[in-house]
């Protein structure tokens, strides 16, 4: 779901927020590089109109550049890729994948599957790997799901949203050193931005050190951040995390029947540590505020930040997802003889008559038959399609409990570099938003360009 609007309240205090979507939205031309714009068949076929409908109208105010305005300097530092490779995450997830390669199948297998988001994506490209044939049905006709993006008439793009990949992400991690794209990843400097609601303009850090190993990195930056909270705050919140760290993974799991706000109540942590960290956190994490959020989401998260070195380090992909992490996932696909159909869009799960699948019918009446098959789409597709015969397997009730939660992306192009804005990801502690960032900053191939995704 989209939604391009105004944004009055953001921290650019001292420039007009003014913005307009049409080919004159440029802050400034200039002969640069703007990466691969050459779409590959597969993916962008018929992108282009997707992309005049997201176009704001000409109406919106164009404000002229302001003489007094010096050009913003930005300051872009590359930040060397972690080292993962040895980390013990890494190596499972490596050591899993390279498992499925081990034994080819006596019998390859034609393996249907739904979605080519990164989940179905990544099911094709592992199926492939382990001698399989997938064949990889995507509705729409652009790649990546979640991780889509479209072209509009100047050759920008516009993102579904905004994407962070972490350290602590070893499967992902390790699927982009698998298709040899590690420097798509423009790592960040260790740390995390809160902005100020109270002093627009301004953030406060959470700096993670680098000679420390974790947990000590994490607890410093913690004890370092004197603006969000006060040490009586830190005390209590870390006597009420002890628990968790004591615990472990059984300890965290427990946790998945209470929400954020009443867990922090139960442990005796003050209000204002979720009000000041943990509605943005929540936010961030899953788009609910703390008294929706399970606390084992949190756990999960904190839990992994505070064990590995590098869990909360950042990264930004280095263009737009379905060029520069897609296609290489479908190139790979291919090349091991598996196929990836867009426009394909499943409208009935076909049954045996012992209740196996047969095949899925497409809405444009062709039939796909193979051996097994995968569901990747979002649950309420599959909510919808689940056929009358599941509905009472137990396994299948259970999805009854899943709901989506909707999220609307901002995706904002400024006709002048924007102020008060960082190299990073920043959690933007207002009721509403979660985090943006100006990509214009983060994304090295939009730097001369002033683009706020939110
Ligand atoms: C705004 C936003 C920001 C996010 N930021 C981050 C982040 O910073 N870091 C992070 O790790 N995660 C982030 N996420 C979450 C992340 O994007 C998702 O977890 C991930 O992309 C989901 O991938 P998926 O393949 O499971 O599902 P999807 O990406 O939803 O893919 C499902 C695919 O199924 C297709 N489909 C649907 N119905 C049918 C049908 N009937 N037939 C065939 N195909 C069908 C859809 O078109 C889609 O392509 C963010 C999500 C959003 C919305």
């Amino acid at each position: 779901m989209y939604q391009v609007g105004n944004v009055s309240a953001l921290n650019s205090r001292g420039q007009d927020n003014v913005f307009k979507l049409s080919s004159s939205k440029r802050w400034g031309k200039c002969g640069c590089q703007l990466g691969a714009r050459q779409p590959s068949l597969l993916s962008f076929v018929g992108s282009d109109s997707m992309g005049h409908k997201l176009k704001i109208p000409a109406a919106t105010v164009m404000a002229r550049p302001r003489k007094d305005m010096s050009p913003l300097k930005v300051v872009c530092i590359d930040y060397p890729r972690p080292e993962l490779e040895n980390t013990t995450n890494f190596l499972e997830a490596a050591a899993f994948s390279a498992s499925f390669c081990t034994s080819p199948p006596t019998k390859p297998l034609d393996i249907v599957i739904a979605g080519a988001g990164l989940a179905g994506l990544s099911t094709a490209k592992y199926l492939a790997d382990a001698g399989h044939r997938p064949i990889l049905l995507e509705a729409r006709d652009v790649l990546g799901g979640k991780v889509a993006a479209w072209k509009d008439d100047d050759g920008d793009w516009y993102e579904t949203g905004l994407h962070i990949f972490f350290g602590a992400y070893p499967n992902v991690q390790n699927l982009f050193g698998e298709l040899g794209i590690n420097d798509r990843l423009q790592w960040k400097e260790h740390s995390m931005t809160f902005a100020m609601p109270s002093k627009p303009g301004e953030f406060s850090r959470f700096d993670f050190p680098e000679v420390l190993p974790a947990p000590l990195n994490g607890i410093w930056a913690i004890l370092k951040n004197n603006e969000m909270l006060t040490w009586t705050e830190k005390v209590k919140f870390a006597i009420g995390l002890l628990p968790a760290i004591l615990g472990g993974q059984q300890y965290v799991e427990a946790q998945d029947g209470i929400t954020v706000k009443d867990w922090m109540k139960k442990q005796g942590v003050p209000d204002r540590v979720t009000d000041e960290v943990f509605i943005a956190m929540s936010k961030a994490l899953n788009f609910i505020n703390p008294d929706e959020l399970s606390m084992q989401c949190i756990l999960i998260a904190l839990n992994r930040f505070l064990q590995e070195k590098h869990g909360s380090k950042m990264a930004f992909l280095d263009g737009n997802p379905p060029e520069r992490l897609c296609m290489p996932i479908v190139d790979h696909i291919q090349s091991r003889g598996g196929e990836v159909r867009l426009n394909s869009r499943i409208k009935r799960i076909e049954l045996n008559e012992d209740g196996t699948v047969n095949s899925f019918l497409l809405t444009n009446g062709s039939v796909v038959q193979g051996d097994a098959f995968v569901f990747a789409t979002p649950v309420d597709i599959l909510k919808l399609l689940l056929p009358n015969e599941w509905k009472d397997i137990p396994y299948f009730t259970k999805l009854e409990k899943l709901v989506g939660v909707p999220v609307i992306n901002v995706h904002i192009w400024f006709d002048r570099k924007l102020k008060n804005t960082s190299d990073q990801l920043l959690f933007s502690r207002s009721p509403l938003l979660s985090v943006y960032a100006d990509m214009s900053v983060t994304c090295k191939v939009l730097l001369f360009f002033s683009s706020l995704l939110l």
